[in-house]
């Protein structure tokens, strides 16, 4: 995908400036799911062109895809997002022109609040079948636009027009304003965002958009493209109105890890709420906890009253070791000291200390065994521990293209062997069920996206046919 800008009349080449890029060079950088580049076709004093050219390799985020097994498509490798307009675009333009679109110019700072002469051209703008929408988008900033709505194929003149429009803008403008411009309208125009879209949007929009976007007549219908979200697309409407621009950024949280990757959800005290609550309406009783892990879950079963004996198994000596340091075992009641016991066991093997409980738990562990062990796994836990119920938890695949800094087509954690889809959790459970004599219910935990459904699924067996 490519974006142009071009500076006209004398001091064209102050864009260099602006843009904090030398015009004699080419300036490349990675983007998530590809490379972008900066260049010049034209440097001269009178007139001087930019270009942001953003290579997105389909068959690269195909081949991250692991543990898929659903379906094979061409979708993957033969699709429109290398080419159109889109969030990626933005999330380039705030990579490599962050300080021009931040107003910052050390060397020429009078540049930044200056009107320019500038012609802007995108050749391919999603439309979503609305092309009117281009222009009341940017017509309202001051934009002379220019649309010319591309035809679905040129060999066949029949076939009529695409969803996409080559679009020019032409105008005097503040460079800033403009990459803002084109940092919200682009994507809202494409209508699909690669990423996840929380309250840290909210923010983003009202601080590329809090100037002018308060007054665009198009506000609404922008900033629900945007967000996607109504109850989000409200917020910011809510704050665009009142004038209250935050300008704090939280877009630079620390990365790394499935935890950090979910935090803005909170997802695992929610996943330990509702696993407590499952519990709890099972009556509690003895309690296993497979893949105890560092004692998330043991932390608050030792707090639950319903719950007399809690044994957690892990494989890892290290996590053990950490749920022991943080179970601080010398504050607990004696009583309770004495029912929680933590060993270490593989869950693909047999194991008699798993039997005589009245609840196995299995949270977000499944996922971490190969997926040619999970019938050992099943057997061991649904036929030898037999217990009354069992709680599993584990990743809705489906929901990961909410999440902004992983790349599409990529599990969240190096660990996992596979993430599922709600279908494949399903069938999975099923089989279970009819192999072992359970039955099933499921439920979701975190926010229930409409097409997605939620970030983790949740399945609890009780042994027994369906009741
Ligand atoms: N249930 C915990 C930990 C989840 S991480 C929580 O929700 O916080 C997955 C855990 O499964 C890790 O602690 C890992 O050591 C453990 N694990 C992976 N394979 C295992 C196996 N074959 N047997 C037992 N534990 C295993």
């Amino acid at each position: 995908m490519l974006f142009s800008i071009t500076c006209d009349g004398p001091g064209a080449e102050d864009l260099g400036y602006l843009l904090h890029k030398h015009p004699d060079r080419v300036r490349s950088q990675s983007v998530a799911n590809g490379v972008a580049h900066v260049f010049y076709p034209e440097a001269t004093s009178a007139r001087t062109t930019a270009a942001l050219l953003v290579e997105i390799d389909p068959v690269q985020l195909s081949r991250r895809t692991r543990g898929h097994s659903g379906p094979a498509t061409l979708e993957p490798y033969v699709n429109d997002r290398p080419y159109v307009a889109s969030s990626m675009l933005s999330v380039a333009i705030g990579k490599l022109f962050g300080t021009a679109l931040s107003g910052t110019c050390e060397t020429k700072p009078e540049l930044v609040d200056k009107a320019l002469d500038l012609e802007i051209h995108v050749p391919v703008v999603g439309t979503a079948g609305d092309a009117s929408l281009i222009t009341s988008f940017f017509a309202p900033l001051g934009w002379d636009v220019g649309c010319e709505v591309l035809p679905l194929d040129t060999s066949f003149d029949g076939w009529g027009d695409g969803p996409y429009a080559s679009v020019s803008l032409r105008g005097s403008q503040k460079v800033k304003d403009a990459l803002a411009h084109l940092f919200v309208l682009l994507p809202a125009l494409d209508g699909r965002k690669h990423y996840w879209i929380d309250e840290d949007e909210v923010e983003k929009l009202l601080r590329r958009g809090g100037d002018w976007l308060a007054a665009h007549p198009e506000r609404e219908l922008i900033s629900r493209r945007y967000l996607r979200f109504r109850s989000l697309a409200e917020d910011a409407l809510a704050q665009l109105s009142v004038g209250a621009v935050d300008t704090a950024t939280s877009d630079q949280r620390a990365d790394s890890g499935e935890a950090s990757l979910e935090r803005p959800l909170s997802l695992n005290e929610q996943r330990m709420d509702s696993v407590v609550h499952a519990i709890q309406s099972l009556s509690g009783g003895a309690v296993v906890d497979l893949g105890c892990g560092e004692g998330r879950l043991l932390r608050r079963l030792v707090a639950e009253p319903s719950v007399t004996k809690i044994l957690g198994v892990d494989v890892s000596m290290q996590a053990l070791r950490r749920a022991d340091e943080r179970l601080h075992r010398d504050d607990l009641s004696e009583r309770r000291r004495e029912s929680l016991t933590l060993q270490q066991g593989a869950l693909t093997y047999t194991d008699d200390r798993l039997q005589g409980f009245d609840i196995a738990t299995a949270i977000e562990v499944i996922e971490h065994l190969d997926e040619e062990r999970l019938d050992v796994f099943g057997h061991v836990v649904f036929a030898e521990a037999a217990p009354q119920a069992v709680v599993v938890t584990t990743p809705n695949r489906e929901y990961n293209v909410h999440f902004e800094r992983l790349p599409v087509g990529t599990l969240r954690h190096n660990d996992h062997r596979f993430e599922w889809t709600r279908l494949e959790f399903t069938s999975w459970a099923e089989e279970i069920c009819s192999a072992y004599g359970y039955s099933v219910k499921f439920s979701g935990i975190g926010p229930d996206d409409e097409m997605t459904g939620p970030p983790t699924q949740m399945a609890i067996f009780t042994r027994g046919s369906s009741q």
